[in-house]
């Protein structure tokens, strides 16, 4: 029986990795610099890298159930999360946090359901997305789709109580996006606080605002407006 994950590693070396070495090299000898940090939900179908065409060394990633950020209170516990928004903030100082939810979202179709006695922690955690319910005990698709928008500005508004988050939101260096993407179409929905809601990537005229912050694409070197 073939091991078929080890001959997609095997395969990587030999065949794609060859075309990215130089790059790899480059990025190994100054080091990463991504302009952004992407929050977005574990869901396998949310595939961060072909949404915005981003290669290796431009997206700092975390991945959680349900894209959430976990609060700023210092409590005790291990917070993934929470540490790589610290890093990615003072360490390699981002000029961007997505925060990236989606469509047919599990971890938000579960605050409407139960969650398995044996799932500990993952109950505790979706105690963050908590407040984004609606109060509908059948959810439609209609609900179900308001309530995975209304958690990613929740997760933004969380984000804002991080004092290095806000200070850099405030000086205007740091912008948040919220987003939404829908699976069956293709299309992020970026959050617009000026018009008020969720707007198809197609009809928007930036990469999503807010909630705190205007798109200020001035405030960024030219070169680096281009990038992610
Ligand atoms: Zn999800």
């Amino acid at each position: 029986m073939p091991d078929e994950l080890l001959q997609r590693l095997q395969r990587f070396q030999t065949d794609a990795f060859p075309q990215h070495r130089s790059h790899f090299r480059l990025l190994v000898d100054d080091g990463q610099h991504p302009m952004t940090l992407f929050i977005g939900c574990s869901d396998s179908r949310l595939v961060p890298y072909l949404l915005t065409g981003a290669g290796p060394g431009e997206l700092f990633l975390v991945r959680n159930v349900g894209a959430f950020v976990p609060p700023h209170d210092q409590s005790q516990g291990f917070h993934g999360t929470a540490a790589a928004i610290e890093f990615a903030v003072l360490n390699l100082s981002v000029k961007r946090i997505v925060v990236c939810g989606h469509s047919h979202c599990g971890a938000i179709r579960a605050l409407y359901g139960d969650v398995s006695p044996a799932a500990k922690h993952l109950s505790q955690w979706l105690e963050l997305g908590r407040e984004a319910a609606l109060p509908v005990a059948e959810p439609g698709p209609d609900v179900l789709r308001r309530t995975e928008q209304r958690a990613v500005v929740l997760q933004l508004e969380r984000l804002m109580d991080y004092p290095m988050v806000r200070e850099r939101v405030e000086a205007g260096i740091l912008a948040l996006h919220g987003w939404h993407y829908v699976i069956e179409d293709g299309e992020v929905h970026v959050f617009d606080v000026q018009r008020g809601g969720f707007v198809p990537a197609a009809r928007a005229d930036n990469a999503g605002t807010g909630p705190y912050v205007a798109h200020q694409p001035e405030a960024l070197q030219d070169d680096e407006s281009t990038r992610l």
